[in-house]
C-alpha cells in the first residue's frame, strides 16, 4: 500500500508543480518524474534494479541457460512438460504455487525424482502480493515453503514473487526465509500468446549464455483452466532451438554455480 501513496501523491505534486510552473518547478517536476518512472519501473520489471536487484540471469561465461516454469503444479499439463524434459534428458526448475501441491503430490514428487529443482512462488499467488505488508508476505512465502517441504523433504532456494513484482518488503521477507529473488531475462510470452511456434521464436531470438527463461506450466488462478498446449507444443521447438544454438538448459542452481 505505501508504494501505491507513494505513486498517488507522487503523481499529484507532480501535476501541481507544473500547474503552477516557474522555471523551478519545473525542473524539480523533471527530476520527480523520472524518479517516479524509475521508482515504478523497479517494483513492476523484474529485471529493473532499484531497492535491490533479483537475479535475472547466469554466468554469460558458460553455455548454460535455465528452463524455469511458473504457476503449477497441474495434473495434466505438468506431466506433460515432465515427460518432454524427459525424453530429451534436460532439467528445469519450477516455481510451484503453495496452494496447487497438494491436489498434486505424485507431480511434484516426480519433478524431484527426475532431478528438478523446485522453487518457491508463493502459497496463493495473489498478483499484487509484493505489495502488501512484509509480514503477509513471509506468510504467504512460508506457507508455500512448508508445503514444499511436506511433500517433498526439500526447502526451495529461490523465490518467484508473482508477477514478478518486487519491494523492499519482498526481500526483506525472501530473506527473512533465506531464499534469493529469482526472475528472468527471457519470456515466452506464453500467456497471451497461443501460437507454439511464435513462443518459441520470443525465446530462441534472443536467448543467450547464462538466460533463463520463464515459461507457465499452468494458470496463475486457481480453478481457472488454461490451455497450455501451445507452451507444451513450444517446449520441443524451443529444446531443438537450444541444442542448434549450443546452449545446455539446466537447473537454476547449476546455472549461479561457479
Ligand atoms: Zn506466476
Amino acid at each position: 500500500m505505501f508504494y501505491i501513496i507513494v505513486l498517488i501523491f507522487g503523481t499529484i505534486a507532480y501535476l501541481l508543480l507544473f500547474i503552477y510552473a516557474t522555471p523551478t518547478t519545473v525542473a524539480v517536476g523533471i527530476v520527480l518524474f523520472f524518479f517516479l518512472l524509475w521508482f515504478s519501473l523497479s517494483i513492476f520489471v523484474v529485471q529493473v534494479p532499484f531497492f535491490y536487484s533479483a537475479k535475472t540471469k547466469g554466468d554469460s561465461r558458460r553455455p548454460k541457460v535455465a528452463l524455469t516454469f511458473d504457476d503449477g503444479p497441474h495434473p495434466k499439463y505438468t506431466s506433460m512438460v515432465l515427460d518432454i524434459l524427459k525424453e530429451n534428458d534436460v532439467k528445469a526448475t519450477f516455481f510451484l504455487v503453495g496452494n496447487k501441491t497438494q491436489e498434486n503430490v505424485a507431480v511434484v514428487q516426480r519433478m524431484v525424482k527426475e532431478g528438478h529443482q523446485i522453487g518457491n512462488h508463493s502459497m496463493s499467488h495473489t498478483h499484487l502480493l509484493s505489495l502488501q505488508r512484509e509480514r503477509y508476505q513471509t506468510e504467504e512465502i512460508g506457507e508455500c515453503q512448508t508445503a514444499i517441504f511436506d511433500l517433498t523433504g526439500l526447502s526451495p532456494l529461490y523465490y518467484r514473487p508473482p508477477m514478478g513484482y518486487k519491494t523492499p518488503s519482498t526481500l526483506k521477507a525472501a530473506k527473512k526465509l533465506g531464499l534469493t529473488i529469482v526472475g528472468w531475462d527471457i519470456k515466452g510470452w506464453d500467456v497471451f500468446q497461443t501460437d507454439p511456434v511464435k513462443i518459441a521464436s520470443s525465446v530462441l531470438n534472443k536467448v543467450k549464455r547464462g538466460s533463463i527463461i520463464l515459461l507457465h506450466d499452468s494458470s496463475s488462478v486457481k480453478g481457472k483452466s488454461t490451455d497450455r498446449a501451445p507452451t507444451i507444443d513450444a517446449l520441443s521447438i524451443i529444446l531443438s532451438g537450444l541444442k542448434d544454438r549450443g546452449l545446455k538448459p539446466v537447473t537454476l542452481k547449476e546455472l549461479f554455480a561457479f
